[in-house]
């Protein structure tokens, strides 16, 4: 099954049509062989900061329409988007992360920035794993962010928009003239639309996208004349349907008003024009429904191609203010709809109602580059790893608990018991429980693991210790927590371990809600104990197991060992593996951990392990301390006292 990508964003229409007709269209041609995913990573990234500058960017295109079209210049004629990539740090991280996850066989972006994004975060010359195919939803006027990027191929909407590429350098094999990417519902469509040789009154398909003072008293004027049928959309502006209702309560001066609607095709093709504002998506709709269109407004800028594109052939014209509107429909329907019938026939010329059909199976066509798709290693720059450091082996221990859960250390004795046998590496991880479930619920009362209130203080400590232990013992300490995800049987159980996270996640959110938030804070995302224990009695975790083909593309790696066992079906299975103590008291130390071989650098470390190269494991023995050293001692408590009973039916030394 094929893994696409398409990434989008709000700002302007023309991105999320194009995106999901794309998406439509994949699914209509290829059915259960794809899976689509329709990303914006803007949303994701920024959130309500993105909201807001979408509507700060809707506010300027409307009021203050000049001053965007200089800013979209400056954008486009200076090192803008470069000199301004570093702060997007955030951004790319998101992007490393999702292009790991999926491992796209195709990347398709309908947003110019993300093109640009993947070169920054994918390393120059490493070959990539999936094809990047750019759809450019602007025409004529191209900014020139759109092809200031490496992608494979760049799909545009006509001849013109072609043009412009070409003369910025993309070499003809990349581009390729499908047409906009309209709905496939035009295919169907087109060949059964009004035409201008009809007899009767024309009709006219006014889409009131701007001008709406002016909006109600023009659709008074043309109401009253017998050449014109009229229908006006209105979209969510109950105001100004109920201004345009009183304005034609007069008999026989027949309007359809129509809210909004997802019937575009239908529409465009039932009428003999359209009046509206020179909007990327619906000028390329127009043109795919081979219907002439009056522009009622252009945003300086984005919006100038469109209109150019209308205007240059012979496809309708630009008519800014009421008045023009009026003689532009005289003009167009006088002399026996001469030049309305000269528009239709151009408007023809230009139509390509099937795109989004053919650009799907252009894009199944594309062959993923190797059968066995590599993990893809994707470059994070930071201010750390920046500085060059050798590499040097690293002794980790990943997976330990404090007294926070059901420890017997403390943090800095932790931290101490580890440096001083000379660990590299040392993540602290108690456990947290889902609160949402019973199972969570009744094991937050036993005390054993980290309440929600206590864990402001847990990650205010390990911030403190990781200066000491970097001062006293060379050692790097994470921050990380262990997720209970325990159902009723082991199949539905799950432990998951977020290594070097930056602050706390809900322990409500679901695996995979969690896995992306700790990938958000860069951290890696472990699955504990993933398989049988054979060592010591205990409920075992087998979801990730069970559902291995949802997971491993999701998970960073997966113990292939824990404490004294070794879990055979995890190395045979070639994940990307580590092993750790699950330390919970002084004699566990005597087990398996991870060796590395990398910089001794958290980033590094981290991406060590993700790439899964010079990684390895090793049985520890602490022979510098003989046998019968005291803090080594097995606990002269009782098994019973140490067993922790989480929940009825549940109840092992350590989870
Ligand atoms: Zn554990
Ligand atoms: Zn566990």
């Amino acid at each position: 099954m094929k893994q696409i990508l398409i990434f989008t964003a709000g700002f302007g229409e023309g991105h999320n049509t194009a995106a999901r007709n794309i998406r439509d269209a994949l699914e209509v041609v290829a059915g259960n062989e794809v899976k689509v995913q329709i990303i914006d990573l803007f949303d994701r990234c920024y959130g309500r900061l993105n909201e807001f500058l979408r509507r700060a960017y809707i506010a300027a295109i409307n009021r203050t329409p000049r001053v965007w079209g200089k800013i979209y210049n400056v954008i486009d004629g200076t090192q803008f988007v470069e000199t301004n990539m570093p702060m997007l740090t955030r951004f790319k991280r998101a992007m490393a992360d999702l292009l790991r996850q999926f491992e796209p066989d195709a990347v398709i972006s309908t947003y110019p920035l993300y093109g640009y994004v993947i070169d920054q975060v994918l390393p120059a010359g490493e070959p990539r794993t999936f094809t990047q195919i750019t759809v450019v939803t602007d025409s004529i006027t191209v900014n020139s962010i759109w092809y200031r990027c490496a992608s494979d191929h760049f799909i545009v909407a006509n001849d013109d928009t072609a043009a412009v590429l070409r003369a910025g350098g993309i070499t003809d094999d990349r581009i390729h003239i499908f047409g906009f990417p309209v709905t496939h519902r035009f295919a169907e469509m087109v060949d059964h639309r009004f035409t201008s040789q009809d007899v009767g009154p024309k009709r006219v398909l006014y889409l009131i996208n701007s001008g709406k003072k002016e909006a109600p008293s023009l659709v008074r004027r043309l109401s009253k004349r017998d050449d014109i049928r009229l229908t006006v959309t209105v979209g969510r502006d109950t105001a100004l349907r109920r201004a345009i209702e009183a304005e034609v309560r007069v008999p026989g001066h027949r309007v359809e008003i129509l809210g909004w609607t997802t019937k575009m095709p239908e529409l465009l093709t039932s009428h003999h024009l359209v009046i509206t504002k020179a909007g990327g998506a619906t000028i390329q709709e127009a043109i795919a429904a081979r219907t002439p269109v009056l522009i009622s407004q252009v945003v300086p800028g984005q919006e100038e191609g469109n209109a150019r594109l209308i205007v240059e052939n012979d496809c309708g014209q630009l008519a800014p203010d009421p008045d023009s509107i009026v003689e532009a429909l005289d003009d167009a329907f006088t002399r026996g709809g001469a030049l309305l019938e000269r528009w239709t026939q151009n408007v023809s010329k230009l139509s390509r109602p099937a795109a989004s059909l053919q650009i799907a199976r252009f894009i199944l066509s594309l062959e993923v580059t190797e059968p066995n798709r590599k993990v893809l290693v994707p470059k994070i720059e930071s201010a750390r790893s920046t500085r060059k450091k050798s590499p040097s082996i690293l002794l980790c221990d990943l997976h330990t608990h404090s007294v926070y859960s059901d420890g017997k250390l403390t943090v800095p004795e932790l931290v101490d018991f580890y440096g001083q046998r000379g660990f590299d590496v040392l993540c602290v991880t108690d456990h947290i429980c889902d609160y949402t479930k019973l199972i969570g619920r009744v094991t937050n009362l036993s005390g054993l693991v980290l309440t929600l209130d206590l864990v402001p203080e847990y990650f205010d400590i390990l911030e403190k210790e990781k200066k000491r232990a970097l001062d006293k013992y060379r050692m790097i300490l994470m921050a990380g927590l262990e997720f209970n995800k325990d159902g009723l049987t082991k199949r539905s159980s799950a432990h998951l371990l977020a290594v070097d996270l930056k602050g706390p996640i809900d322990p409500g959110l679901s695996i995979t809600r969690t896995i992306a938030e700790i990938h958000s804070q860069g951290a890696l995302a472990i699955a504990s104990h993933p398989h049988e224990f054979k060592t010591h009695w205990g409920k075992n975790t087998l979801y990730f197991w069970e559902h291995i083909d949802q997971y491993a593309p999701l998970l960073d790696a997966w113990e292939v060992a824990n404490r004294d066992d070794i879990f055979n079906p995890i190395g045979l299975k070639r994940l990307p593996f580590v092993a750790n103590s699950d330390f919970h008291k002084p004699k566990h130390i005597f087990s398996w951990k991870t060796v590395l071989f990398c910089e001794k650098d958290p980033e590094a470390i981290k991406q060590c392990i993700r790439v899964n190269r010079n990684v390895a494991i090793t049985l520890y023995r602490d022979h510098r301390l003989g046998i019968g050293f005291s803090d080594l001692e097995p606990d002269s408590e009782k098994e019973s006292e140490e067993a922790i009973v989480t929940f009825p039916g549940y109840s092992r030394k350590s989870a």
